[in-house]
């Protein structure tokens, strides 16, 4: 294994691959804010996945998982990388015609230790939505992680670890301060390689 990190710097390391921008973006929901992160490209870069998923691993290490489990498709390589690290299988549960779904043979044994990963998290729903299927399968949900999150605080009851926590600061259109100084707000991912 490698060696443990003390202080894993996830902001610089997202900020050197381009993966958080700072300026003024209009988001999918149609608010401006003054920062943007496209996680994808920093899990893009395999060492730079490897050494975040390691990061958080240890930080849930004490909760002594048998499985992780993953939300496709931003918890997949992130589950993949952190049960890597903790010696355990890897699952991820998908959408189905709406609800996550354990599909692909993956089955949770009896009292299984579980936790779920993810890459960045919000508003938990779909980490949320994983633990109850674990529970629902008969899996004891130790713990939940992700290597972002972006509310305000943690949105779960159970024990969560992040390395990182970003929240998001946007604005309607009519109250952004960066349109009041008449900067323009771009649609960042609205093309290939921007
Ligand atoms: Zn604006």
């Amino acid at each position: 294994m490698s060696p443990a990190v003390a202080s894993f710097d996830l902001e610089a390391r997202l900020l050197r691959a381009n993966a958080l921008l700072k300026g003024h973006f209009q988001l999918t929901s149609g608010r401006h804010s003054d920062r943007y992160v496209q996680c994808a490209l920093l899990l893009a870069q395999p060492k730079e996945a490897e050494a975040a998923c390691i990061a958080l691993a240890d930080k849930l290490a004490d909760t002594r998982p048998e499985l992780v489990i993953g939300p496709a498709l931003g918890g997949i390589l992130v589950a993949h990388e952190v049960a890597r690290r903790l010696g355990t299988p890897c699952f991820f549960a998908e959408r189905k015609d709406g609800p996550m779904q354990l599909r692909r043979g993956f089955a949770i044994k009896p009292g299984a230790r579980v936790l779920v990963v993810e890459d960045v998290v919000t508003t938990g729903g779909s980490v949320q939505e994983v633990a109850d299927l674990v529970a629902t399968a008969g899996g004891n949900v130790v713990g939940l992680g992700s290597l972002l999150l972006r509310g305000a605080a943690s949105p779960f009851k159970l024990r969560y670890e992040c390395l990182l926590h970003l929240p998001i600061d946007s604005w309607e259109p009519a109250e952004c301060p960066l349109c009041k100084q008449g900067r323009t707000a771009i649609k960042p991912g609205s093309r290939p390689g921007k």
